[in-house]
């Protein structure tokens, strides 16, 4: 609600997010939608607490995010949001298994045999059992993406954010990642969130949000040409 995010750089003030109002509903899936530079990933990191708005509320699963401190936002993260980023931002020096472990162990909810039994649970959904003692680096792209899932998956969030999560991947690929993705949020009634250009993907989502038709910031638009939604 009266969303405001502006960056301060050497070209000046860049005001990225003016959203007045805008509410997704639970179990929800949708396209998040929209030019490059347009404030998709702004707001997915503003809604999971990574980046803090100039102004307004931001208001998840019933928490006041914006009015939460940093050690507070690691926890709300980690126990409400699965977040996946366009570049998977695994941990290099840690097995599939343990990247997937993360979440459950900052959460500390359960202990590591059974944090451990979660991860091969998860890895198993996302057909990677396999691969589960290997490091991202030996892991082709689709398979580190498909790690990233079941990491995002790994606390039961209800949310998951998703940053155009088939970039970096081949289109057949991307297609399982995605179907794989879209099954798991529809059976356990997730809300997703996901950034993408693809005209595929976003046909498949029951919801497509052109982030101009909410957002009234003035920003830059795909050839760094100005434009005003
Ligand atoms: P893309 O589709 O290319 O990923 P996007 O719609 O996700 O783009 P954002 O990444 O949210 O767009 O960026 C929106 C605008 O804010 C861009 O002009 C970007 O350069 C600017 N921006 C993002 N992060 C910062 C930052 N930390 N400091 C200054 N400007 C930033």
């Amino acid at each position: 609600k009266n969303l405001e995010k502006t960056y301060h750089s050497n070209e000046g003030v860049l005001k990225v997010i003016d959203i007045p109002f805008f509410e997704i509903k639970e179990g929800s899936q949708i396209a998040l939608v929209g030019p490059s530079g347009s404030g998709k990933t702004t707001f997915l990191n503003i809604i999971s607490g990574l980046v803090n708005p100039t102004k307004g509320e931001i208001v998840v699963d019933g928490v006041r995010v914006d009015l939460l401190k940093e050690t507070q936002k690691d926890e709300f993260r980690s126990r409400r949001i699965g977040y996946i980023f366009q570049n998977f931002n695994l941990v290099n020096s840690l097995s599939a298994m343990e990247n997937v472990m993360l979440p459950m162990m900052f959460s500390g909810l359960i202990n590591k045999r059974q944090q451990q039994e979660r991860a091969k649970e998860l890895l198993g959904k996302v057909n990677l059992t396999h691969r589960m003692h290997h490091k991202p680096s030996t892991l082709s792209k689709g398979e580190q993406q498909r790690v990233a899932i079941a990491r995002a998956l790994a606390n039961d969030a209800k949310i998951i954010l998703a940053d155009e999560p088939t970039g970096n991947i081949d289109y057949h690929t991307g297609m399982k990642v995605f179907n794989l993705l879209m099954d798991l949020c529809s059976k356990s009634n997730i809300t997703l969130v996901m950034v993408t250009h693809s005209e595929e993907y976003k046909n498949k989502l029951p919801q497509i949000i052109d982030i101009r038709d909410i957002n009234s910031a003035i920003t830059y638009g795909e050839e760094g040409t100005l434009w005003e939604s």
